[in-house]
């Protein structure tokens, strides 16, 4: 069975398929030649769709959460350039807790969806499937962003199956890899230069398909600031528990400190 099996529009396509492909529509669209601005465009004019498992943060089922180093700089950067939605695959409870990270950024996300937007159907709810992020659904809420003026970050390629022009795949942020506690990680800075680079995009898929996000790009790693160890943790407050502030967490030494980076 494959997605194409099932007789949704593209925007109710579920998941259940690796041989999801773009439709004609955005290929074209994609193709359209980007044109770079002298200015970049105004502020909240292009939105960047967060996931964040993995690309924002790292949770441990006992720990709680650790947010990738660099966060702070990079949220400001984001929510005064871009309009910022969350789109995790995850449970809405889960979702909930994720989106403390944004902290006084967060009344000014978009929308926070979860895994009840992203089309499943209902036994696959409780699967473990691949989740596609299907843009469209996103576009049929905010009419005014299209192919052309949305980013999906995410860390995992096969969400963006359907839109691959829009998709900046981000290293995963992951504690259980052992390069990432050895190096450190400076993705945000790295990401942030690439963003500053669409800003000045009039079709960003275009300009995406032709200069696609290289976390090992020289022009990137020259920009970026030094890989750092230090995340910061906060805990789950899944069942009305005190929420304890944020610390400082030195992944590389296994310690945890405080105050906070930002
Ligand atoms: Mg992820």
């Amino acid at each position: 069975m494959t997605v194409n099996d099932y007789d949704y529009p593209s925007s109710e396509r579920t998941d259940t398929s690796r041989q999801a492909t773009p439709s004609s529509v955005y290929l074209a669209l994609a193709k359209r030649a980007s044109t770079t601005l002298v200015e970049p465009l105004p502020p909240k004019k292009q939105l960047l769709v967060l996931d964040i498992n993995g690309t924002i943060l790292y949770t441990h089922p006992f720990l709680g959460m650790f947010v990738r180093p660099g966060h702070g700089p990079f949220f400001d950067f984001i929510f005064k350039h871009f309009a910022v939605m969350v789109w995790s695959s995850a449970d809405p409870g889960w979702v909930k807790q994720f989106c403390r990270v944004f902290g006084e950024h967060r009344s000014n996300l978009e929308l926070e969806w979860s895994r009840m937007d992203i089309g499943l159907r209902p036994e696959d709810y409780f699967q473990d499937v691949l989740t596609l992020k299907d843009l469209e659904r996103v576009w049929k809420v905010h009419p005014q962003f299209h192919a052309g003026n949305t980013i999906l970050l995410d860390d995992t390629a096969a969400k963006a199956a359907l839109q691959p022009f829009n998709h900046i795949l981000i290293r995963t942020f992951d504690l259980d890899y052992d390069d990432v506690c050895y190096t450190g990680d400076n993705e945000f800075s790295k990401v942030q230069a690439y963003l500053d680079r669409l800003r000045y995009q009039d079709n960003v898929s275009h300009y995406m398909s032709k200069f696609p996000y290289d976390s090992d790009a020289p022009d990137l790693l020259a920009m970026a600031v030094p890989a750092s160890t230090i995340a910061t943790r906060f805990n789950f407050s899944l069942h009305g528990e005190r929420e304890l502030p944020p610390s400082s967490y030195d992944f590389k030494e296994g310690r945890v400190g405080s105050p906070p980076p930002s």
